[in-house]
């Protein structure tokens, strides 16, 4: 069976891919396998740090590897935090501080200016050097305060009123269809396939 890298250490996007690449004939692993890769995310873009992601993984252990680069644009802030979603509230902040400075900074804003998306920017990038990158984006709003215990980071912040529900309160499986990761993916996987 060949072997996919999932250039992250993040728990719940490792889920996410395992649950989304489940039926492929891939092993997945991820750099939770290989602790002494350091990877410094400086790009200017999400599709830059993909890519920075998946290309350092895939030259360090000679696998494909698959690199995610994500986070979250909130219209009344500008589109931020955008690429720096993961330290929006200081370098090494939980997701529950990062959450907590969201609803804070969005406190005065009113229900219908609360619009927001998640991006996702995907790499796969092969040893021998053939890489692509696909986007995907998943529509919501930023809930007045936190609900649901299913997903990570501010899936209990972001609600989605097709659904009624936070991303949170989907089941996994549901999440997975309609997140900014799965759409992504969607993508991506075609090339998977064809290998
Ligand atoms: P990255 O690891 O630099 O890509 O940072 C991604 C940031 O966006 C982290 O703070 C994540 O918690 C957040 N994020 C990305 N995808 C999701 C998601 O599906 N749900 C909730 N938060 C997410």
């Amino acid at each position: 069976m060949k072997t996919l890298v999932i250039a992250t250490k993040n728990a719940g996007k490792l889920n996410e891919f395992k649950q989304m690449l489940g039926e492929l004939p891939y092993r997945i692993v991820s750099l939770a396998d290989f602790p002494k890769i350091e990877i410094r995310e400086d790009g200017r873009t999400y599709d830059e740090n993909a890519l920075i992601k998946a290309s350092i993984v895939a030259a360090k252990t000679g696998l494909p590897a698959l690199g995610d680069d994500s986070g979250l644009e909130v219209e009344a802030l500008g589109g931020k935090p955008g690429i720096h979603t993961a330290r929006y509230a200081g370098e090494g902040a939980s997701d529950e501080d990062n959450i907590k400075k969201l609803l804070s900074e969005m406190e005065n804003v009113p229900w219908e200016k609360r619009q927001a998306r998640f991006v996702c920017s995907l790499a796969l990038v092969f040893p021998a050097g053939a890489s692509l990158v696909e986007s995907g984006f998943c529509s919501g709003m930023i809930a007045r305060k936190p609900c649901g215990v299913h997903g990570f980071g501010y899936d209990p912040v972001f609600y989605i009123p097709e659904y009624g529900r936070t991303m949170a309160e989907l089941p996994d499986d549901e999440k997975n269809k309609i997140s900014h990761r799965a759409r992504a993916l969607k993508k991506i996987k075609k090339h998977l396939e064809r290998v």
